[in-house]
């Protein structure tokens, strides 16, 4: 075998390529864990991002599942950082995935970390803040026929699902100066009002993707159906007129980056078709 000079030069380039390749997988990837879905990915959506850290009052919406007389041990201040590290590194990356329209018409955002062990609550909205309980219970509440998020720790995964999740209640609770519309879903950024118009439709064609959204109803059917369509929008094509009114909303279709597992799974009222 001989190979001629310009050959010989191809393959040195391409040689050189796959060492910067390789480099780059070596030292880029591990660094930053959304690089597989970069293409995807707006860092500029970030400059309406803050953290508020730890809150020590936040009172939980959710039911208490736990018995208020025990006094249950509160997780140590290491725990508790490295936690609020991994959720802030998952609601960023939840933030970049969001298309920069929507984000922008949401605004300044900001996420605060607190801690409930008595109530089954991972994270609430109020206004544009969203409170994230560090530690919820693992106890199920009689409705919840699904597993907890909280059970075996949160991965990634499931974090990134709960900021979606509580970025589309701001979306469609807290619109920004028209408190009235606060009920109604949410129509005055699309044509699309989830709750008057096509409700009927949309409730009798189609029942719910998730069993959260079953059992507590419209609120919560449209926040995990909008993080369900960014996630895992397979799944959630099985559910058209949702898909579409999300669409709507959102103007931009995902590949579907993640895997559906543990608890997001167990929620999904036909997980089995994500197979
Ligand atoms: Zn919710």
């Amino acid at each position: 075998m001989h190979f001629n000079i310009k050959e010989i030069k191809m393959r040195k380039t391409l040689l050189g390529l796959y060492l910067l390749f390789a480099v780059m997988v070596i030292f880029v990837l591990p660094a930053d864990s959304y690089a597989q879905i970069a293409a995807e990915y707006s860092s500029d959506n970030l400059k309406y991002l803050s953290f508020g850290g730890f809150e020590e009052d936040v009172w939980p919406h959710g039911d208490f599942v736990e018995n208020k007389k025990v006094r249950l041990k509160m997780p140590d201040h290491k725990w508790r950082t490295e936690q609020i590290q991994l959720w802030e590194s998952a609601i960023k990356e939840a933030v970049s995935i969001l298309p920069a329209q929507f984000v922008d018409e949401i605004g300044e955002l900001s996420f605060c970390f607190y801690i409930n062990q008595y109530t089954w609550e991972t994270a609430h909205p109020r206004g544009n803040i969203v409170f994230i309980n560090l530690s919820p219970s693992i106890k199920r509440p009689k409705w919840m026929n699904y597993e907890t998020l909280p059970l075996n720790g949160f991965t990634r995964e499931e974090m990134i699902f709960v900021a979606i999740h509580e970025i589309a209640h701001i979306y469609s609770l807290f619109p920004p100066e028209d408190l009235f519309s606060r009920f109604i879903y949410s129509g005055q950024y699309s044509d699309i009002l989830w709750w008057k118009h096509d409700r009927e439709e949309l409730f009798s064609s189609e029942g719910s993707p998730t069993f959260y959204g079953r059992a507590l109803g419209t609120e919560e059917d449209f926040a995990d159906t909008l993080a369900l369509y960014v996630m895992f929008p397979e799944y959630l094509k099985n559910f058209p007129v949702r898909y579409s009114i999300i669409n709507n909303i959102l103007k931009k279709e995902y590949a579907g980056a993640y895997s559906m597992s543990g608890s997001l799974r167990s929620r999904s009222t036909l997980f089995a078709v994500t197979e």
